[in-house]
């Protein structure tokens, strides 16, 4: 089995960690060709003959050095084999350089495409659980969390936006660079660029935060986003601060079948718009994310919950407190729904095929609430600011979880956490109270 996960063993590679990835991406949004490179600076974690790296078969390298020495590559089955010119010692620093370029495309997965995807007009990168690989060279395992700095050329009638802090965008000829930044540490699968036609506003709050839109979409947008730095505001207070410098939400101009998270930013589809307001809970969703998967983020796959538990459990907690209906009767109705439901996978390990799977989320949120309830709001809320702290832009797991909330228990929640983790059947939402 792989290091990357027991869920997708073809992905992750072994023998070292990746510290710092360096793209360089000039790109042609018609005819959809990218020309890139990719500086990688790894940490080799063993003596190395060779490494792998995840790459789509779409795209073609031209070449490959290690620490500056043209290494010899073969590139199949979306892997890239490196054999440097000399071994690696176990311990070292070494920087590996891929050229590379020609079509990006989703790559297949059972969720559909994934990664770097052609809009009408633009591009629109949403690769979880594995879909970097679509656009970039990379160790694709969420454990492997690196800082990035991405340089995307494009034709100057676009917007791009990317991961992190836009540190310059400069204009020569017919076409734009933006370099963009990203010094938190960051899983590969959260990384992204949008390109598009794209208009940019400012949403007041605590933390800088954009709007990008295609212009005829702009009155929806604006009255769709609104209350979103009040959001943060509340999440905060609950969670704990904001854990990035701003915040960027991107409409794209086409349907999206759900919106989808990356690091600092997220994507909604033109479809979750009505200017009324009428999917306020997905943008309540899409920000949690970064607290709970973003800057938290599972080593495994199978501790899906640990993201999207919490996310579901923040829209239920932004209804409550925006004059919604509360977390209680939000519980108490989805108990009852999840009730009537299949009750065939553990929460604590749902398989590939149940990741995004409604009733994961759910059940998640669900937990929350049964815990919430166990400890007493105060309890519960210190536990949740106490789970970020400790844990921010690192890896997590659902033991780290279970323990640090026994800490703030003064009864076992060992009943609590077997009947919802570890146990297929729905327990009553009284379930482990003590
Ligand atoms: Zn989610």
């Amino acid at each position: 089995m792989s290091v990357g996960s027991s869920y997708f063993p073809e992905r992750g590679n072994e023998g070292y960690w990746a510290e710092h990835y360096e793209l360089t991406l000039d790109y042609r949004v018609g005819a959809n060709r990218l020309r890139a490179s990719a500086v990688i600076s790894a940490f080799a974690t063993g003596s190395l003959d060779g490494f792998t790296l995840d790459l789509a078969d779409a795209l073609r390298v031209t070449r490959v050095t290690v620490d500056g020495v043209p290494a010899r590559f073969t590139h199949r089955d979306d892997k890239l084999r490196v054999a440097p010119a000399r071994p690696l010692q176990e311990g070292t620093l070494f920087v590996v350089e891929v050229g590379y370029g020609g079509s990006p495309r989703p790559l297949p997965s059972r969720w559909g495409g994934l990664g770097w995807e052609q809009l009408t007009d633009g591009v629109i990168v949403a690769s979880q659980p594995t879909g970097a690989p679509s656009w970039f060279p990379c160790n694709d395992r969420p454990a492997d969390k690196s800082t990035y700095r991405m340089s995307i050329t494009t034709g100057s009638a676009y917007t791009v936006a990317a991961n992190g802090r836009l540190t310059s965008s400069r204009r020569a000829a017919s076409t734009t660079t933006w370099v963009y930044e990203q010094a938190e540490p960051m899983a590969t699968y959260l990384a992204t660029v949008q390109i598009g036609r794209y208009q940019v506003a400012e949403i007041p709050g605590p933390v800088p935060q954009h709007l990008l839109y295609p212009l005829r979409l702009a009155s929806r947008a604006r009255a769709d986003f609104a209350r979103q730095g009040q959001m943060i505001d509340l999440f905060t207070d609950l969670f704990g601060p904001y854990p990035f410098p701003s915040y960027t939400a991107v409409v794209v101009d086409d349907d999206l079948e759900i919106p989808v998270e990356a690091q600092g930013l997220s994507i909604f589809g033109r479809n979750h718009l009505n200017g009324r307001r009428g999917e306020e809970r997905l943008v309540a969703h899409e920000l949690a994310h970064q607290w709970f998967g973003n800057s938290l983020t599972v080593g495994c796959w199978r501790d899906i919950w640990l993201h999207e538990g919490f996310a579901a459990y923040a829209e239920w907690l932004w209804s409550e407190s925006s004059g919604g209906e509360s977390a209680d009767t939000l519980a108490t109705r989805w108990h009852r729904k999840l009730s009537t439901l299949p009750q065939d996978f553990l929460l604590s390990d749902p398989g590939p095929r149940r990741l995004f799977d409604d009733r994961v989320y759910k059940r998640g949120a669900l937990t929350l609430h049964a815990l919430r309830r166990t400890l007493g709001d105060e309890p519960f809320f210190t536990l949740l600011r106490e789970w970020t702290t400790t844990y921010q832009h690192s890896t997590t797991t659902t033991p780290h979880f279970v323990n640090l909330a026994t800490r703030h228990s003064p009864a076992p929640l060992t009943p609590l956490f077997t009947a919802w983790l570890h146990t297929e059947r729905l327990p009553p939402l009284s379930g482990g109270m003590s």
